[in-house]
């Protein structure tokens, strides 16, 4: 059989989008209430607007670029409640299978360096992977057209044969443009939502969903 490259989106789709989501609809926004002395529902609606204003820019995913916009210490936020990071239910048996069989597998990410190391500290994804790739040290996020073009100059790689997963459409279909063949959508990326449905691209929700295609994409 032969060997291929099955390349992982972390947050929504390897770990549940539900941590980032308390980061970024609870405990941010709780964190600026205590220190402007604005009406709580403001607050909210003025950071969805900053949301909004960064999104799919490497600025939006850059913890140090909100913590400057925001003026609070983000990663310390996200360090207190690290204990809520988990993986996706069937995470590690995909993983351990996908090894086994001798495939290869990357992680590549929009999460800043910083967010991906505090995620590989508090889970056991590292051993599992050959490259773990942020798109900060790409230079553009994975939406951005140039993306593919600067991962395949640094870790040349067979995008015909490569398997790409991820749970943003955006994401999923700039991978397409560039030539993936392979690619797989996250229909629930976080246990805290609802499950999508009716994707633009072949699904999964458990992860281990994926085992009884790994021979027939060889
Ligand atoms: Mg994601």
């Amino acid at each position: 059989m032969k060997k291929q490259i099955y390349m992982f989106d972390m947050d929504g789709t390897l770990l549940d989008l539900a941590y980032d989501e308390l980061i970024w609809n609870t405990v941010v926004p709780n964190e600026l209430v205590k220190h402007h002395p604005m009406q709580p529902e403001k607050i909210k609606q003025k950071l969805h607007q900053q949301y909004t204003e960064y999104q799919n820019t490497l600025s939006w995913y850059s913890t140090t670029f909100w913590s400057n916009t925001l003026q609070i210490d983000i990663l310390q936020l996200h360090r207190l409640h690290a204990l809520h990071i988990q993986p996706r239910a069937g995470c590690y048996e995909l993983l351990a299978e996908l090894n086994r069989r001798g495939h290869e597998c990357w992680i590549v990410t929009n999460a800043d360096l910083a967010n991906l190391n505090l995620k590989l500290e508090n889970t056991l994804l590292r051993p599992y992977f050959k490259h773990i790739i942020s798109s900060e040290s790409i230079g553009y996020p994975k939406e951005h057209e140039q993306f593919w073009h600067h991962v395949m100059a640094k870790y040349p790689f067979s995008v015909k044969e490569s398997v790409f997963i991820d749970d943003t459409y955006r994401v999923l279909n700039q991978a397409e443009q560039y030539g993936f063949q392979h690619v797989w959508m996250i229909s629930q990326p976080s246990s805290q939502s609802e499950m999508k449905t009716q994707l633009p691209y072949p699904s999964i929700n458990a992860l281990t969903d994926l085992i009884p295609f790994i021979s027939r994409l060889s």
